[in-house]
């Protein structure tokens, strides 16, 4: 699989650094992620040209995994469209831009506590 989801928060400690990843309420006792904590998040490798740098997608923000995961998986597919080499490479930074600034929302919710709270009733059904 191209990319993964993952959950985070925006916990800090005592100093004010964000938790990210260390957070403690993000997991149960069992490993799993704690449903009552964080928000879900996608990180997508973008394909470059061979010898670029590696490139890396991180959104998130989303009330449940489906949500991220499927925006994840619309974003690959749609980065996979251009034919691979320079021409393609260009065509694929002209679309993360227009994805950039047609999700903005959700860079809005990110920075949010009430992301969950915004979502609609009827998403919420697909939580666990
Ligand atoms: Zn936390």
């Amino acid at each position: 699989m191209n990319g993964s989801t993952y959950k985070r928060c925006r916990c800090r400690d005592t100093t004010g650094r964000e938790l990210g990843a260390a957070c403690p309420s993000l997991h149960r006792k069992d490993g799993t992620w704690n449903p009552r904590h964080g928000q879900w998040y996608f990180r997508l490798d973008v394909p470059t040209v061979h010898g670029a740098p590696r490139k890396v997608m991180k959104r998130g923000g989303y009330a449940t995994q489906a949500e991220a995961e499927g925006l994840r998986q619309k974003i690959d597919q749609l980065l996979a469209i251009p034919e691979p080499g320079p021409a393609g490479d260009q065509a694929r930074r002209d679309l993360l831009t227009a994805i950039e600034k047609a999700s903005r929302r959700a860079r809005i919710c990110r920075t949010t506590t009430r992301c969950a709270a915004a979502t609609p009733p009827g998403r919420r059904s697909t939580r666990r």
